[in-house]
């Protein structure tokens, strides 16, 4: 590539990768021609991807400032970190809020996935219609809020609207400053006897004062006093599993990383949550941000990892820069880096952005992203907890999951595991959206039903014809299942999944058609391509729903074939899930009703 990058692109990087060494031009010593430098990679393979990792922060860098990716803005980023183009490339084009062509620069994504779409999303999409910088986008994690935007605004920090309108919208994009968005609902706050939830609305995120005052930082005192192996032995002993989906006991995965031989070892902390309806992980980052750099710390210092990455999707900016300001406070008091909190032990928190991928959920897409490579799922095994990050022993949680180990640590875990049922101990936190009195994220005990936490929610005017337990990879229920208990055992019993905790009410007149055909076009956009049976079979199984929702017959038996062989043969959790939601939909004869 011969294309010369901007004054403007070169400060960007620049600025993030700091001015060029000598060393690095070395590299670029070639024949001449620009970019030949590129062919040879002087010092080998070891420094040819050492700074690999670098390269999607380094692309968010351009986009930033400029708006977009230019060829000469690649070539550039391609040279200072001596990655091939043609990689760099695939990594830039992987991911939807990178744009390599011209754009303006500020772009407006509206939400129109099953919440917002019912919410407003799909009017504002029809009135702005025509405008270049106004596109639909996936969930943008503020179904609490719907409808929803996000404004990428190049040399200006990003904006999540919410709760907005095509006017406001239009004042987003136009003007320098407009009116920001309205709080989110917190609909707990206050309440007694919460415990994830305790400090949110009614702590200042932004004081590390305020967090210690109300008993922060204590956990990792204890932590240090017990020691790692009495730490994992709590966590194992409070039955904690994961609460993004796969339920796996936590302690499980945080032993096997601590008696791994590998180093160095890593944790990472997963909060690209981006199941459609998903929005708990933003709640708790935006109003409890040092909790979970606590978190963070504890656990890594038990598994012996001395970096902990926090991968937060793009679409939350006030998470994402609560989260900065608490690991630089954090820092600043001594409680990250090296000698954390006078242990002797070194722990660090590095924050990265995803790109807008869906998939970069999963857990080794994520780490691909990490290490600058597309954020395409590995096969397993083998597993993180053996070769993860950097093919390092790597313990990968999510927000929520992270967030029950202070009071673990502080309570024990069996006193932690009175707490719920003995098959799903402690709280839960629920995303409900949709038909319900008040949006917003609940927590409750394991074993609260779903009817009772409908109810706690205001309950659904006229009576809630489904809900979608789980997110778009979950189910569909009906009323006849609103008296089961909300734990893993308990859905799984109903052919159901807690999934990420979306639980998102339709009301009478849904047309529900076409929220399967919106969750049936998501994974059809969302698959990563890798593999045959998910990049086909998504497609099939959307033009079967079209086909359906143009008055042709449902053709049942072909569905479940496709359903059948992505579920067995995908590499992974969204081939495996992609056929769930539509199958639920039918079993339920929501297609066939006059709502559907
Ligand atoms: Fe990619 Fe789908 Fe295969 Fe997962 S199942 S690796 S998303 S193509």
């Amino acid at each position: 590539m011969s294309a010369a990058p901007t004054a403007e692109e070169r400060e960007a990087v620049d600025r993030f990768l700091g001015a060029p060494v000598a060393e690095e031009g070395a590299s670029r010593a070639g024949n001449g021609h620009p970019g030949a430098g590129l062919r040879t990679a002087p010092g080998g393979y070891r420094r040819m991807t050492g700074r690999r990792h670098l390269l999607l922060p380094a692309l968010h860098a351009v986009s930033d400032h400029v708006g977009w990716i230019s060829r000469g803005a690649l070539n550039y980023i391609c040279e200072r970190l001596i990655v091939p183009p043609a990689e760099a490339y695939g990594v830039a084009s992987f991911y939807a809020l990178l744009s390599l062509t011209e754009r303006p620069r500020r772009v407006a994504h509206v939400c129109d996935d099953v919440v917002c779409r019912r919410r407003g999303g799909a009017g504002i999409l029809a009135s702005l219609r025509g405008r270049g910088d106004v596109h639909p986008s996936p969930c943008l994690g503020q179904c609490d809020r719907a409808p929803a935007a996000f404004i990428q605004r190049a040399g200006q920090p990003d904006l999540a609207v919410t709760g907005t309108d095509s006017a406001y919208v239009e004042e987003c994009l136009d003007s320098e400053a407009p009116p920001p968005p309205a709080p989110p609902p917190l609909p707990q706050r206050g309440e007694a006897g919460l415990r994830l939830l305790r400090r949110v609305g009614t702590a200042d995120p932004r004081s590390l004062e305020d967090y210690r005052r109300t008993g922060g930082y204590a956990a990792l005192r204890r932590a240090i006093e017990i020691g790692p192996e009495r730490v994992i032995e709590e966590v194992k002993v409070s039955g904690l599993r994961g609460r993004g989906g796969a339920a796996f006991p936590a302690g499980i995965k945080w032993e096997a990383v601590a008696r791994s031989p590998g180093r160095p070892r890593y944790l990472i902390c997963n909060a690209d949550e981006s199941e459609p309806g998903t929005f708990k992980d933003r709640v708790l980052m935006e109003g409890d941000p040092f909790a979970l750099t606590e978190s963070m710390t504890i656990a890594g210092l038990a598994v012996g990892a001395e970096t902990g990455y926090l991968y937060i999707r793009a679409e939350y900016p006030l998470a994402t820069e609560r989260m900065e300001q608490a690991a630089a406070e954090a820092r600043r008091a001594g409680l990250l880096g090296e000698d954390v909190a006078e242990s002797g032990k070194t722990f660090d928190i590095e924050i990265r952005r995803g790109g807008g991928a869906y998939i970069c959920g999963e857990e080794t897409a994520l780490m691909n992203s990490i290490e600058g490579k597309r954020g395409e799922p590995r096969n397993k095994p083998p597993f993180p907890t053996a070769e993860g990050l950097f093919g390092r022993p790597t313990v990968i949680n999510n927000v929520e999951t992270l967030l029950n180990v202070p009071d673990i640590v502080l309570l024990g875990g069996r006193a932690f595991a009175a707490t719920g049922t003995p098959d799903s101990t402690g709280t839960k936190l629920f995303c409900l959206a949709g038909d319900v009195g008040r949006p917003g994220l609940y927590e409750v005990e394991f074993g609260e039903t779903l009817g009772g936490l409908l109810e706690k929610a205001g309950g659904t005017a006229g009576g809630a014809t489904a809900v979608l337990l789980g997110g778009a990879a979950g189910v569909f229920v009906g009323p006849e299942d609103f008296d089961m208990p909300l734990t893993f055992e308990g859905t799984r019993a109903r052919g159901a999944t807690l999934g990420s905790g979306v639980v998102c009410a339709f009301g009478p007149g849904t047309d529900f058609g076409d929220a399967a055909r919106r969750i049936a076009r998501f994974f059809r956009d969302e698959s990563c391509g890798q593999c045959a049976p998910c990049r086909v079979g998504t497609v099939r199984q959307e033009e079967l729903l079209e086909r359906r929702l143009a008055g042709g017959e449902w053709e049942g038996e072909l569905f479940s074939d496709v359903a059948q062989v992505m579920t067995d043969a995908s590499i992974c959790g969204l081939g495996h899930t992609a056929s769930s939601a539509i199958r639920s939909a039918t079993e339920l004869g929501l297609l066939e009703t006059g709502d559907g």
